[in-house]
């Protein structure tokens, strides 16, 4: 099982998965069973690196040295992704950092997509977790923030249309 497939089993299962340091903290502990333990304990170093928020003092919104430079496409998308999580209560730095690495991906062609960028969420919860292959309705951030392959994503409008991906669109 890999560690995006993981974290969904433990969102399923009722635990949160934060980082601290190196250390991965699952709350409430009590969820944790035998089996899931094991899981956690192989997959420890993907799930640390896959969590671990980017470096708060790297480029940015349009700093990048040598970065391609953003189109107006790519700042209206940004703008309107960073709109929607301040709008779900996303602190505004989280809201904007998580919106220009959105932008960024665009730009890489990476096909993986975020909860967030999926009309089926909102406020923490999928409305399609069935289709989407999860036990329960509930999404916490961490993997709301995950770029994974999901069977029921379903884009939002500021999401680019790109080969392999659902096409279907609607409005944020
Ligand atoms: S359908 Fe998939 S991508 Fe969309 S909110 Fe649910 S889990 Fe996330």
């Amino acid at each position: 099982m890999g560690a995006a497939d993981l974290l969904r089993d433990l969102n399923s299962a009722g635990l949160q998965v934060s980082v601290s340091g190196a250390n991965l903290v699952l709350r409430p502990a009590g969820k944790l069973n035998g089996k899931l333990r094991e899981a956690v304990l192989k997959a420890k170093p993907e799930l640390v690196r896959m969590l671990t928020p980017p470096d708060p003092a790297g480029p940015t919104f349009g700093a990048e040295p040598g970065a391609p430079v953003w189109s107006a496409q790519d700042i209206e998308r940004y703008l309107a992704r960073r709109a929607r999580l301040v709008r779900w209560g996303w602190a505004a730095a989280d809201a904007a950092e998580f919106a220009a690495r959105l932008t960024r991906r665009d730009a890489t062609g990476d096909t993986r997509v975020a909860c967030t960028e999926c009309r089926r969420y909102e406020r923490g919860r999928c409305a399609q977790h069935r289709a989407a292959g999860l036990q329960a309705a509930a999404v916490g951030r961490e993997l709301a923030v995950l770029l994974q392959h999901c069977p029921g994503f379903a884009p939002v409008a500021s999401r680019p249309p790109a080969a392999g991906r659902n096409q279907e669109d609607s409005k944020s």
